[in-house]
């Protein structure tokens, strides 16, 4: 494959739509990131990494930071985070309360944020402390020993999580939260609030399509959980445009309303793309146009 000459075309595709959208402005923090840049990496399984444009500017990695987590909490070996989240579709805003009331306090899937904020709980439980679990574990995909959360996004996104906050208290009166409401979300808005640049992203996405592999050889998960966390980024990881973008693109990926987009083809590559400014869903307008070329110009859709 020459990756090297899909990056052209995906370039060139791309550039028309960069800034088309509305950067996130619920978080305060994300609506000073100017709309008008993008990045498009791509790190392949046997470590080589083609970029293109703004690939060294951090963004929020906000909802991307669901998959890793949910792999963390995987990689446990036990399944009992089944009983507490369903792996369907939602159909409805990432943030939606209705389902949950309807639902018994039992989340859709892991990528929404009742499902998020439920695995964050788990991996809390799991570790003591799923920020420095996730800090570990993406500073070594990454190779970016300086990896951090961003206060100031963290903050903004406390201050103003009013809807998480009735998410995670709703859940709770289900007895579907373990920890103090409160201390789970404060490590779910500082896991959303994690500085990953676009070629950072892509890389520690190769734990997803090498099926469970680390960088450094070593297994994180099961195979069988890697092929599980595909297939849900596939179904549920662009919210309720998930049917959309199989259609359109027809790659496992998820969002972030940081503007990033992890797609990954299995066995072969990991995808990232960021443009901040998002579709009316919350995923990246550019991003998915860069996506949609990728997978035209490469063949690597998946279905
Ligand atoms: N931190 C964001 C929130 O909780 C994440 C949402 C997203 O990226 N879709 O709303």
């Amino acid at each position: 494959m020459d990756y090297q000459h899909v990056i052209e075309q995906v370039m060139s595709a791309t550039k028309p739509h960069v800034g088309e959208g509305k950067v996130a402005d619920y978080i305060p923090d994300l609506a000073r990131v100017n709309p008008k840049q993008f990045g498009f990496a791509i790190a392949t399984v046997d470590g080589q990494v083609y970029s293109d444009g703004d690939v060294d500017v951090p963004f929020a990695i906000e909802s991307i930071s669901k998959v890793f987590a949910l792999a963390l909490v995987l990689s446990k070996g036990d399944d009992k985070i089944w009983d507490r989240v369903r792996r369907e579709p939602s159909g409805l805003a990432f943030n939606d309360l209705i389902e949950l009331e309807v639902e018994n306090g039992i989340p859709r899937n892991p990528f929404i944020n009742p499902g998020a904020i439920v695995t964050a709980d788990q991996l809390l439980v799991d570790t003591g402390d799923a920020v420095a679990a996730l800090r570990t574990l993406l500073r070594a995909e990454t190779g970016n020993p300086k990896l951090e959360v961003d206060s100031v996004t963290a903050e903004s996104e406390l201050r103003t999580g009013e809807r998480n906050r009735a998410i995670a208290y709703l859940m709770s009166s289900f007895g579907n939260m373990v920890n103090p409401v409160d201390l789970a979300l404060d490590h779910y808005f500082r896991q959303c609030s994690f500085s990953i640049t676009c070629a950072e992203l892509a890389k520690a996405g190769l734990i997803i399509a090498r099926h469970g592999l680390r960088a450094d050889g070593s297994r994180l998960l099961e195979r069988s959980d890697a092929r599980h966390i595909i297939a849900l980024m596939a179904t549920c990881g662009t919210y309720d445009e998930a049917g959309n973008f199989a259609y359109r693109i027809g790659l496992p990926i998820k969002s972030g309303v940081g503007g990033g987009l992890l797609a990954v083809v299995p066995g072969k590559c990991a995808v990232a793309a960021w443009g901040p400014a998002l579709d009316p869903k919350g995923n990246s307008v550019s991003g998915a146009v860069a996506l949609e070329t990728f997978a035209q110009v490469s063949g690597l859709a998946v279905f």
